[in-house]
């Protein structure tokens, strides 16, 4: 095993991260191990005695970290971390247990899903009866008016269909029978559809006789009356009446719920191992909020916020106000923006090349116009932002690869862009390489693999399905860095699962779904660690245990690397380490 300390390279490294922190850590410097000066300064905290992935460019393996004021000063063997042991270093004895680099949630939504702990979590409901039956109980407990909300339901996954049934999803007989003086609205776990009773439909101002917004719809029963459900944008009309429902809050309410709703998202981060945070777009609004936060330091996870929500012209006004590009131990930076092309493939909303297998009529949804995006990506340039567009179509994949290319070209020579692509789920083989040419990365969630590994293939047919769908291999092979997450509340924000998933492709049934395309375990977590972190431009920061980045650790009960694979899905976070603060323990 080789010292990770005093190298020339952390040296190097070290002269500009001295500028940003504090003079502890020079002091650990001054005093390490091959230092004339003799031995090393005590570190706050030393985790010893485990099997350590640094994730570093070697992947090479350790036993021990030393941190101190918030920064790794050694990683190596036991006994050369021992130097760091003094009278006042709290020892953390790993057991033989594994840490790794913090966990990067890749792309999720922050806000979400803070918001998704605050009301009903479907996720786990066996049928739409029992959804009905949790409305009820909510209703018990409300005032008549009072909006009910969830989100998480997902037809696939019942063990039942829904009776009467219309596209695979229930009508809303059954919910406006539970619910007669309360608005109810349950969002789809896709995101891309929501259902309604009758009362949350007429808050919306829908009647038998209503079109959808564009880019919408409103599905309706043999009789052409409206079933509750609406897909894409035909939620809008009813989320804002609930959103107008809410006006009425003093700004002390409004303040208190964001407050909580930020606490329990990174609650349920840490609890999982995540310490850094993508989130997949947030207004001005909020992150004027978020920054009132981190300034008082009471943000506990490490976000990284993509600018979602604002027009063209709004963003070309005020991007300079909002670059905050990460400076190392910081807790919000900003410095891309997020547009979304399609919508989902189990909603038939994915923008595809050719028709869908199971409704031919229909190659899916264009939900923001390439115009439109197309001018994102020229104040983007202006402005030195990253731009992140959801595309989970193959025709979708291609048209946002055609705007990211067509604009490059007015960039100035040099310029670091580092354009993602968020899903990338579904893509045509002729455009793999175009994503290693244009240096585009592809933001994937391994755990969406299984979980829609059913019903692609209903979706696409076989062919597509094997050809097109999940391309890990492809992409890493041309050359092309995966970065890995789940897309929560989604998903579950677990890392484990989705790391589970992206090494097995275990769908629940027990079939494995073209297993040609897997990662390895190293893959996987580099998936979810550098890669990420170099998404996010903040590889020289964290996404490696390396003396000179961040005290972001996650241990876990077992080594991830080696366990069999029937093993794998039993792995749990024991410690979640931020800044060599110990967030969460199990
Ligand atoms: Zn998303």
């Amino acid at each position: 095993m080789t010292s990770r300390v005093c190298n020339s390279c952390a040296r190097a490294r070290w002269a500009w991260v001295a500028a940003a922190i504090t003079v502890g850590v020079a002091l650990a410097f001054a005093g390490c191990a091959d230092d004339a000066a003799g031995p090393a300064a005590p570190a706050d905290l030393v985790l010893r005695g485990g099997v350590v992935a640094t994730v570093d460019a070697d992947n090479t393996m350790a036993e021990a970290v030393a941190i101190t004021d918030g920064w790794i000063v050694a990683v190596g063997s036991d006994e050369l971390v021992a130097e760091f042991i003094g009278a006042e270093t709290e020892v953390i004895e790993l057991g033989g247990r594994f840490a790794g680099p913090g966990f990067i949630e890749g792309h999720g939504h922050y806000m979400s899903l803070g918001n998704s702990k605050t009301i009903l979590d479907l996720n786990d409901a066996p049928n739409w009866d029992a959804i009905v039956a949790m409305v009820a109980e909510a209703v018990a407990d409300a005032e008549p008016g009072e909006w009910i909300r969830g989100r998480g339901w997902h037809q696939e996954k019942w063990d039942r269909p829904p009776e009467p049934v219309v596209e695979g999803n229930p009508t809303h007989g059954t919910l406006t029978a539970a619910s007669p003086e309360n608005p109810v609205l349950l969002g789809h776990a896709s995101g891309h559809a929501a259902f309604a009773n009758a009362l949350a439909l007429e808050r919306g101002g829908y009647t038998r006789d209503s079109e959808p917004p564009p880019g919408g719809e409103l599905v309706r029963d043999e009789n052409g009356e409206l079933t509750g459900l609406l897909r894409e944008t035909a939620q809008g009309p009813v989320s804002a009446a609930f959103a107008d429902s809410q006006l009425g809050r003093s700004p002390e309410e409004i303040e208190a719920q964001f407050r909580r709703e930020v606490m329990l998202a990174a609650e349920e981060a840490l609890s999982k191992g995540v310490t850094s945070f993508q989130d997949a777009g947030t207004g001005f609004g909020t992150i004027d909020r978020l920054k009132e936060l981190e300034a008082e330091g009471a943000l506990p996870v490490r976000l990284y916020i993509m600018v979602r929500r604002q027009s063209n012209e709004e963003m070309d006004a005020r991007l300079p106000d909002y670059y905050m590009p990460s400076e190392g131990d910081d807790y919000l930076t900003v410095r891309s923006i997020k547009r979304q092309i399609d919508g989902a493939l189990g909603s038939h909303g994915a923008w595809l090349l050719e028709p869908y297998e199971d409704m031919p009529e229909s190659v899916g949804l264009v939900l923001e116009t390439v115009e439109d995006i197309t001018g994102t990506a020229h104040v983007a340039i202006k402005h030195g932002f990253q731009v992140n567009t959801h595309a989970i179509g193959d025709r979708a994949n291609r048209e946002v690869l055609d705007i990211y290319e067509a604009v490059f070209d007015s960039a100035g020579a040099g310029d670091d862009l580092r354009w993602r692509i968020e899903h990338a789920q579904h893509v045509h083989p002729d455009d793999i390489a175009r994503f290693a040419q244009l240096g585009v990365l592809a933001s994937m969630q391994g755990v969406h693999a299984t979980s829609d590994a059913p019903w692609i293939p209903l979706r696409l047919g076989d062919d597509r399905a094997r050809e097109r769908t999940y391309l890990w291999r492809s992409f890493m092979d041309a050359g092309v860095p995966i970065n890995n997450g789940t897309d929560v509340p989604v998903e579950d924000i677990d890392p484990l699962a989705s790391f589970h998933s992206s090494v097995t492709r275990l769908t629940v049934d027990g079939s494995i779904f073209y297993p040609e395309q897997n990662m390895s375990r190293i893959e996987a977590l580099r998936s979810y660690t550098i890669n990420n972190a170099y998404a996010a431009f903040e590889e020289e920061f964290k996404g490696s245990l390396e003396v000179g980045k961040l005290g972001d650790v996650v241990v876990i009960d077992r080594d991830i690397l080696t366990v069999p694979d029937g093993e794998l899905a039993d792995a749990r976070v024991d410690l979640t380490i931020v800044g060599g603060v110990v967030r969460y323990e199990r």
